[in-house]
């Protein structure tokens, strides 16, 4: 009874919110009693979605969804796109956004992960045609779990497994493998999207390719993502995992370039990974996202005549495929580490199983955790940076804004545009090479004000501005903005192609609005481009 009497609440608040005109009774009989056993709306389930990893947004919905099929999430999704005002319908896959991507006060959240009450269907392996299909709210390291039973494994990564498909389809799912094989979007073959009409329809580059092109990258606005087909490769079964280390930015960069032209070499001569970070601080050599450096024999920045306090390491890995041994990676690796310029004698290696390279950033959550430094506030930014522009970011920004003091792991690697479809909602900068430059950095209240939420969030908006002041046309990945004309900045040419999409398949506004791109009460005919 308590329970009805919470869900009942629930909808009159939905209805005083956004004014639905249906008798509320009327709806809770016709529709969600018998429609949406699903549907709850007790304190806890309403807390465990009202924040995300940035711990800096706090949104509280008026009811959580656990949907079972697609079918449940087209039948809200229906709901509040018939009421005559609707109400907004926010798909949360794990959570990790950093400023309330997924949230949503007025209307419902749709929890997408597994849980003890839930039963999506399993990953389904399809060997011979070398792809899984996934619920949208499956995590990437049960994707890769169930696929590697079969000696396969998805080509495309992201550095941490705990985040949704679905959730990294909306974004791009950007890791080391991009400059071969292309972000996550690049790398699905077909999905199943429930539109903000609550349409259920099956999209490919060959059939609906405007859903499919829309949702991927798109932030949530144009459907959410039930299944996903995936696109699978043997899976290698072992990593030689690499770090080499410069002092001069430049010398950093053509080699990260160099290798990442390499792309359409056979896979001997080329690695499979190629990433890199700015060591801005001593004690950050060995950051959270993975203690790769023995503690028995840290390496000193001092002790390796940088000549100034930043040093940048390039981080690469070897896959062992099938018929690889150490000997055929030792000489391949030697082969492509003989036109690199880094410091000499700075290589560190170490050879670990696949799956534990594709898991590390997870051992290091296991220890923040238990020291309680996860569950801070994490101000990230992350920015994609042309390639003619990146020598300015790191004089203005690394040498410049950042000083001394990074408070957290900064990464900086190139990818090739042309393996980014155009078509998708995301947005590049217009240079064939661009870099991803990510400052991932937790906000601490330990007495020190460089690392307060205050002092980061403000470098955050000095480097914004720096960009801007010397026109580095940056565009920011997992974007977030509070003003229209900032969306429409972002987008740029693209946004007459986003709106329309908009206009489309979600006419109502009703998805995704912790994204704050369409704003409900913004008239269309206001837009100007
Ligand atoms: P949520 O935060 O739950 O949702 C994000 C957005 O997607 C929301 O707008 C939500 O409404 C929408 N959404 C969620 N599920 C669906 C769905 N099924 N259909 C449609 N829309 C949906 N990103 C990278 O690219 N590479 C990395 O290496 C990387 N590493 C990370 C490491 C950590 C520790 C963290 C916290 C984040 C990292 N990210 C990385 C960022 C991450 O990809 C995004 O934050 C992503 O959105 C997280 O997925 P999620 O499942 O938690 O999504």
């Amino acid at each position: 009874m308590a329970a009805k009497l919470l869900l009942l609440f629930a909808i009159c608040r939905l209805i005083v919110i956004v004014g639905l005109t249906l008798n509320p009774n009327e709806l809770f009989h016709v529709g969600i009693k018998s429609q949406y056993p699903q549907l709850i709306v007790n304190p806890h389930d309403i807390e465990s979605v009202s924040t995300d990893f940035g711990k800096m947004t706090f949104t509280k919905p008026l009811a959580v969804l656990n949907p079972e099929t697609t079918n449940d999430i087209s039948k809200l999704v229906k709901l509040a796109y018939e009421s005559p005002h609707g109400f907004a319908v926010s798909a949360r896959g794990h959570g990790h956004s950093i400023n309330g991507q997924s949230q949503t006060a007025n209307g419902v959240v749709i929890k997408m992960t597994r849980s003890s009450t839930n039963h999506h269907s399993m990953p389904k392996v399809f060997d011979k045609l070398m792809y899984v299909d996934v619920w949208g709210g499956e995590l990437w390291i049960d994707v890769l779990k169930s696929t590697l039973k079969y000696g396969l494994a998805p080509k495309s990564w992201t550095d941490y497994l705990y985040l949704s498909v679905g959730g990294t389809l909306s974004n791009a799912g950007i890791s080391g493998q991009a400059f071969n094989h292309g972000p996550q979007i690049s790398n699905v073959h077909e999905l199943d999207v429930v539109t903000g009409k609550g349409d259920i329809v099956t999209c490919s580059k060959d059939t609906n390719p405007d859903v499919f092109h829309a949702v991927l990258g798109g932030l949530g606005q144009f459907g959410i993502i039930t299944r996903a087909r995936i696109a699978l490769e043997h899976s290698p079964q072992r990593v030689r995992w690499i770090r080499v280390l410069y002092s001069n930015f430049s010398a950093f960069t053509q080699d990260q370039e160099y290798l990442i032209s390499l792309h359409n070499q056979p896979r001997s001569k080329k690695f499979d990974y190629i990433e890199g970070f700015v060591i801005v601080d001593e004690g950050l050599i060995n950051n959270w996202r993975s203690s790769f450096f023995s503690p028995k024999n840290p390496v000193k920045i001092s002790s390796l005549g940088a000549g100034g306090n930043v040093l940048y390491c390039l981080e690469i890995t070897k896959n062992y495929y099938e018929g690889s041994n150490s000997d055929t990676i030792d000489q391949e690796v030697e082969a492509l580490l003989k036109n690199l310029n880094y410091i000499p004698a700075t290589e560190f290696t170490t050879d670990l199983p696949y799956m534990d390279f594709l898991d590390r950033v997870h051992k290091a959550e296991l220890k923040l955790r238990s020291k309680g430094l996860w569950e801070v506030p994490h101000p990230w930014l992350n920015l994609f940076v042309p390639k003619s522009r990146i020598s300015d970011f790191d004089k203005g920004v690394f040498k410049g804004i950042l000083g001394n003091k990074t408070s957290g792991p900064i990464l900086i690697y190139p990818m090739n545009k042309n393996k980014w479809d155009e078509k998708s909602s995301v947005v590049t900068p217009d240079e064939d090479v661009f870099y991803l430059v990510a400052l991932l950095r937790s906000a601490l209240d330990n007495g020190e004000e460089t690392l307060t939420l205050k002092h980061l969030s403000n470098e955050n908006r000095k480097i914004l501005k720096f960009c801007k002041e010397a026109k580095i046309e940056v565009k920011q990945y997992l974007p977030h903005y509070t003003t229209q004309k900032e969306w429409m900045d972002h987008y740029g040419d693209k946004w007459p192609k986003i709106y329309q999409r908009k206009m489309e398949f979600d006419p109502k506004l009703i998805l995704a609005t912790g994204q704050r791109i369409f704003d409900p009460n913004f008239a269309p005919n206001a837009m100007s481009w």
